[in-house]
């Protein structure tokens, strides 16, 4: 059977997610244009928290609707191929850069715009 690029762009759980070394000839999701952080609620009101989508809408749940992943866990979100894949420089170093200042776990951040907009 032949697979297509597209069967071949991530569902949850195809990526191949490992917090190892740089694994050469795969494409890191981060070093992709289409890979955004967005804030998203948490589950207190007042509070939010960062999540990464990618633009191009090839992050889906089984039932179509779309998948956010956690910020700290982008650099272990790897694929062997999309076709939507737009390199924004060299991965390697990128990718290192980013574990460098990546927060080790799920941070939640207060928001003051709530704040302001209630006073
Ligand atoms: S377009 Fe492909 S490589 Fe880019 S963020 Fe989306 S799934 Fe990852």
């Amino acid at each position: 059977m032949v697979q297509t690029v597209e069967a071949a762009v991530p569902d949850t759980a195809e990526f191949q997610e490992q917090d190892e070394e740089y694994q050469s000839g795969k494409i890191y999701c981060a070093n992709c244009i289409h890979c955004k952080v967005v804030p998203a609620k948490s589950d207190k009101d007042d509070q939010y928290v960062l999540r990464t989508r990618c633009a191009a809408g090839k992050w889906k749940k089984k039932l179509g609707e779309e998948k956010l992943y956690k910020y700290c866990t982008i650099t272990r979100r790897y694929l062997d191929s999309c076709n939507a894949y737009e390199a924004m420089g060299d991965a390697r170093e990128f990718i290192r850069e980013l574990k460098k200042t990546l927060p080790g776990k799920d941070v939640v951040y207060p928001c003051f715009w709530e704040q302001e907009n209630q006073e």
